[in-house]
Parts: C-alpha cells; structure tokens; sequence
C-alpha cells in the first residue's frame, strides 16, 4: 500500500531523536469503541465537534473526487496517535492542528502520529488531502451510483468509504459541505444552503446542518436534478430533489409529504430538523435510506407499476419516522438498532392503519406468528447476530423491523396507550440531537409506567423466544400462520 511505504519512507529519513519517538508507539492498528457488532467502527480518545468536507466531482462516476475533510475535536484522553476510520480512498497529506503529520492505514483505519503528545481536553483539528472513490461495491455501501451523477447511502458503516471519520453514531457532530461541481448538476446535501459559488465551468454549492449528525446519515446528491420547494407544518420549509425529467411524474408522490409530517407531528411531537423532503435517485439499490433531512429513495418504487399506493405511502412514513427515530435520537451502539427500525416500523403501520384500512393487530399477530424463526435466525432484537462480513447492511433483518414493532406493540398492550404516547413523545424530547441507550428508553419506560418492566423487557429484547403477547395469551410463535399471502408486494424494497 502506498500509504505504508510513505511511513516507511518517512521513518528511514527520519533523524535518530525522531525515530527513537516513533519507536516508542507500537505498530499502527485499527481501533473502535467496542461496538459487538462492528469491532474496528469509531475509534477511542476524542470526541468530534464538526466535519468541513470539500469535494470536486468531475462529472464521471468513474473518477475519484478530490477531496479535503476538515475534523474539527476534542480529545477526551490523552493521545500520541490518532486514529480515523477511512478506507478505498488514497490520502495524500494530513495536517494536526496546523502541522503536517505521518500516517499510515491499518485496517480500515487512517492512523495519525500527532505531532507532539496531546493532553486530554485539547483541541484538535485535523486535515486530510485526499480522494473520495465512487467506484464502491454496492453490497457495503458509500457512494451510489445514480444515472445522472452520485448520492449516499452510508448505513452502517460505509461513511468512511466516502470520508475519513469517527464513523459511529455515538459521535454526532455537525456537517459543512462544498461540493463543486461542472456547471450542468445540482448539487443538494443534508441541512440547509449556506452558498453558491459559480467559476468557469463549474459551481460550488454548500450546505451546513443545524443540528449534529451521524456520519452513516450524511447524504449529497449530485445529479441533473431540480428541487421542489414546498412548506410543510409550521412554515417547515420541505424541499425534494429529483430527476429533472420526473418532475411531474413524482409530483403525486410528493405532495404528501407536508401531511405525513403534520401526522407524524400529532403522534410524537415537533419534527426535529430545519428541513426535510425526498431525494428520488435513478439506481436500484434494494432499499430506502433516512438519510438526516433528506431521506433517499429508488425512483423505481414511485414510477413502478408494482406498489399498491397505501405500500407506498406506508415506506414515505417509515423514512419521515426515522427523522425522530434513529437520527434526531441515534443509537448508541449498532445493537440499539431495534430503536430505529422498530418505531419507523411501527409508524409505518400505524399509518397504514389510519389511512388505509390495515389493521395493525392483524400485522402483529402475524409478526407475532414469525418472531421465534426471526429470532432463530438474526438473534434477539436488541442483541441481533453480527452481520455478514462481506456483506453488512445483513444486519437489517426482519427481527428488526417488524420483530422490533412487535415489542413496541407488546409495551402498548402492557403499559396501555395513554403512558405508551407519553413516553413516545418524552423520549423523543430528552434524547433530541443525542445518542441514547435501549437502557435509557427501558429505564424511561419504567418510569413513565410507574413500575418496573426490567423482566417484561428482558423477555421481549433478549429472548431466544418470544413472550407471551400481554392482553393475547391465544398467540402463538413458531409456526407461521400463513406463509403464502404476504403483506407486501414480492418484489417490495426494503425501507431501511
Ligand atoms: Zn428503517
């Protein structure tokens, strides 16, 4: 690897003092935080406050971008070295706090030598000169290649695909992007519009975020597109980005999204961001993304002929949902999971309930029906197997997504509906632009149901069986009802 012959290069040149230093420090290894599921993901000793990421497309799928990603942090321990998940791009240079600094990859980390030992508490600003590779592997993500230029879809772990990171979602912080492009594309990415920039043949266009985000939520498309403006509730300025030519097509679609907020603010409270609206890409990725104010979908589930509108609808909430579950209030770890795709489910059915005559005790109890073999096979919901090495976003399996509504709808019957409400809209308001724990929402749940559920939860997010259903002591598990007559299309994508 390039990378470790310029360490090596650099260590032979160096002076004795400066080698006796480097001496010191073991060899350069990948770090995480501990995660179970992705053991080298995030990486210890700092804490990152904000991401400035310059690129240049080119106007070719097939270039790499040139880039330069600018961490602004703290370090919460004392540090030598620093380590930053990034991988398949090359870097040429990196600066901390100002001084040109060695580094080397290991694994799918970019290992730093800080120029001189930092204390814990300081400041840290790192620049990394590098190239940003669209040319990915769709299976893990990053990039996605659309018909018409780029977009991202970086859930779980693929942010450092497309920039050097803290890619964890314990490690919020805020987003510039300048992304300059020839003068034909638009440029949109996540947050607000903070500048355009036009010189020769080409435009600069920026966007910073208002409130901190995870770095699998970063989403910039690049395309020929136009951007809808619409207002949503509240004056909520509601803004998609879609395929010039679908325009009219998608407009159907899109109208409804100010209503789906206003539905989603009647359950749970105030939408949690500046901004929100879809970004319709032409590519086939398999799946829907609830990227931070800008969620991605597949053209193909609005100008297909296989989705039933209600099915539609049902995937547009799920994403919207995923604003207050998973983004504004991310998981700590990645087996907190069930927080996300649990409440996004739960909201797609519940909307599909009010506005499409499916009831959601049927879809539960079929869930209920799965939930033995979905355990079997992906694990209990809060501590779900670790993924397919070669192929991670194997980690969203259906005991997260229907098996994860399932408890949510076992915690209603238990609680009932009145503290459940409660505690929706609480949790949403004390972990707003945070992290937070399946603890944390156990323990809140305890207490806004005044007693104590540890053993009801146990059962429910770590069992290797299912519980017996509180209220529906006729449900059984293990044996699927009735396999044949699914609810969803055949071919349905998967909203993520
Ligand atoms: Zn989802």
């Amino acid at each position: 690897m390039p990378l470790t012959s310029r360490r090596l290069r650099a260590a032979l040149l160096a002076t004795a003092s400066v080698t006796l230093v480097a001496a010191t420090l073991p060899a350069p290894e990948p770090l995480g935080i501990g995660d179970r599921l992705f053991p080298h993901l995030g990486n210890p000793g700092y804490d990152v406050l904000a991401y400035d990421i310059s690129l240049i497309y080119k106007g070719s799928n097939t270039k790499p971008l040139d880039a330069v990603t600018t961490i602004e942090a703290r370090t919460t321990a004392a540090l030598e070295r620093i380590n930053l998940d990034f991988a398949r791009g090359a870097v040429r240079t990196v600066e901390v706090n100002g001084r040109t600094s060695e580094f080397a990859t290991a694994g799918e980390d970019l290992v730093v030598d800080a120029p001189a030992p930092l204390p814990a508490g300081s400041p840290l600003r790192i620049t990394v000169r590098h190239t940003s590779d669209p040319t990915g592997d769709k299976a893990n993500g990053g990039w996605v290649p659309t018909a018409d230029g780029l977009a991202m879809a970086n859930q779980a772990d693929a942010a450092h695909r497309v920039f050097p990171s803290n890619d964890h979602p314990a490690d919020k912080a805020y987003f510039t992007f300048r992304v300059t492009a020839p003068k034909e594309f638009t440029v949109v990415a996540g947050g607000v519009p903070a500048g355009k920039r036009h010189h020769g043949g080409a435009t600069t266009w920026s966007y910073r975020t208002e409130h901190p985000m995870a770095t699998e939520l970063a989403q910039v498309s690049i395309g020929r597109s136009t951007v809808l403006r619409r207002t949503g509730p509240n004056g909520l300025p509601v803004r998609d980005v879609v395929p010039a030519a679908d325009r009219e097509k998608l407009e159907p679609w899109l109208k409804k999204t100010p209503a789906q907020l206003d539905w989603m603010e009647k359950q749970v409270g105030p939408y949690p961001f500046e901004t929100y609206g879809l970004l319709v890409a032409d590519t086939e990725t398999g799946f829907e993304l609830e990227t931070q104010t800008l969620s991605l979908f597949e053209r193909s589930l609005f100008t297909g002929t296989g989705y039933p509108e209600w099915y539609v609808d049902s995937v547009m909430v799920h994403e919207l949902a995923h604003q207050w579950f998973g983004n504004s209030v991310s998981p700590r770890s990645w087996s907190d999971l069930w927080l996300n795709e649990g409440h996004a489910t739960w909201y797609e059915a519940r909307y599909a309930e009010e506005h499409a005559k499916k009831p959601l005790e049927p879809r539960m109890r079929e869930a209920y029906a799965r939930s033995d073999a979905w355990r079997a096979a992906g694990g209990p919901p809060a501590r779900p197997d670790v993924p397919t090495p070669d192929h991670k976003i194997s980690l969203f399996r259906p005991v997260v997504y229907d098996g994860s509504a399932l408890i949510l709808f076992a915690l209603r019957e238990e609680i009932g509906e009145a503290a459940f409400d409660r505690l929706e809209r609480s949790w949403v308001r004390a972990y707003r632009d945070d992290s937070a724990t399946t603890r944390q929402f156990t323990t809140l749940a305890s207490s806004i149901a005044g007693r104590d559920l540890t053993a009801f939860f146990d059962g429910w997010l770590y069992g290797k069986k299912t519980p017996p259903m509180p209220g529906h002591p006729d449900w059984r598990s293990g044996t699927p009802r009735n396999t044949a007559a699914g609810r969803t299309p055949a071919r349905a994508p998967k909203p993520e």
